[in-house]
């Protein structure tokens, strides 16, 4: 049997869900519902089943699931109406806001006994998988700092995203996604420390880029970095073990690692540089290193809704899960707070 799903904001990632839902193993599309009428009428245009009110939705009684894809400033109200008339909710990221509203959701949640997460379909995504992969298996032996950066070149979208009211600016809108999988990477430390800087190059509104250090309790960093003003873009991932470093150039490109197999060498061959020569600073040669190419991780973005749908059936239990929610959303907290006083923030281990 398939769960039946409305998408309730028919924009650039609505389409994405409808999309999905129309291949699915899993569920079944009842329809759409969007505030503004030529998304209702793109969506009829195509055959899709256009709900006349959100109200007509809440009163469908086939209605299963609901996935709410609008700017972030209405999932909290979207999302709790949802779950009052007993739908299930998934809601695109962020979750919300703040904190505070993320445990009123979770507290209609719990009140209702009805499944409530949000899409954070970027686990799914094979650099990150490969990142993972290398600190659960110590392929580069302790891992002590992870850099994640996503490099853009045309400023921030012109829509709500440049708009603090509906939750606009980059930490929001990337930087949910690399700090959940951040965090997904250093799964069993406690946070220790934050610290947070803004740019804004193309708007003094919200932030058009951000660079987030978190410290973790066994001495480890992650650095995450969202820009959207780079003409050259830095790696996606670089990673540095105690025994081996990896990086990961591209979206698109494998993981490639060296690893140190004798630390000790025999002669070192130093490299000019403008100013003289530097033993420090040259390169390992190949007989105290070797190096090789990561295979690609396995993953399917569409397992997402196949584990909500295992959990509707309680056969499984939800992927991202409201503790999960609310770590990632305190970090956004205190990324804002960081970046508002100017220092890092050491709160209680996290
Ligand atoms: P968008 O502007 O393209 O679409 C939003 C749609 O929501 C619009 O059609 C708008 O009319 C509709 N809408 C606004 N308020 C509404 C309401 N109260 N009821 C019903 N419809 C309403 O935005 P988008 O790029 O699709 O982003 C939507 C959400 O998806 C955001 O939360 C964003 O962060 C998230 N998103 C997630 C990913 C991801 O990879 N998970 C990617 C892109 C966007």
């Amino acid at each position: 049997m398939k769960h039946r799903l409305c998408v309730i904001g028919y924009g650039g990632m609505g389409g994405w869900h409808v999309e999905h839902a129309l291949k699915s193993d899993v569920v079944e599309l009842a329809g759409i519902w969007d505030i503004k009428p030529e998304r209702r009428e793109l969506a009829r245009s195509r055959g899709i089943h256009v709900y006349g009110s959100l109200e007509e939705v809440l009163a469908d009684p086939t209605v299963e699931l609901c996935t709410i894809a609008t700017p972030n400033d209405v999932h909290k109200p979207l999302a709790i109406a949802c779950m009052e008339a007993g739908k299930n909710v998934i809601s695109e990221k962020p979750v919300t806001l703040c904190v505070d509203d993320l445990k009123e959701m979770i507290a209609v949640s719990e009140r209702t006994g009805k499944l409530f997460t949000v899409h954070q379909n970027r686990r799914w995504d094979v650099d990150f998988l490969a990142v993972k992969d290398l600190y659960q298996t110590k392929a580069l032996g302790e891992i002590y700092s992870v850099e994640s950066r996503i490099h853009g070149s045309r400023g921030i979208p012109s829509d709500w995203r440049g708009l603090k009211e509906y939750g606009g600016g980059m930490l929001y809108d990337w930087g949910i996604h690399l700090i959940d999988q951040m965090l997904q990477i250093y799964a069993n430390e406690k946070i220790v420390s934050i610290y947070c800087e803004f740019d804004n190059v193309t708007t003094d509104v919200v932030d058009d880029g951000f660079r987030l250090t978190i410290g973790f309790d066994n001495g480890a960093r992650g650095y995450i970095e969202v820009a959207t003003c780079n003409f050259i873009a830095m790696p996606r991932f670089y990673v540095l073990g105690k025994k081996g470093s990896a990086i990961i150039r591209d979206w698109r490109e494998n993981c490639n690692v060296v690893i140190c197999d004798y630390w000790h060498e025999g002669e070192v061959i130093p490299v000019q540089t403008a100013a003289g020569l530097t033993k420090t600073m040259a390169p390992r040669d190949e007989i105290t290193t070797h190096s090789y190419e990561c295979a690609r991780p396995v993953s399917d973005v569409h397992d997402y809704y196949r584990n909500i749908c295992a959990t509707l059936e309680g056969k499984a239990t939800q992927i991202v899960t409201h503790e999960q929610m609310v770590r990632v959303l305190t970090v956004i907290e205190l990324a804002f707070k960081s970046a508002e006083e100017g220092k890092i923030i050491l709160d209680k281990p996290l």
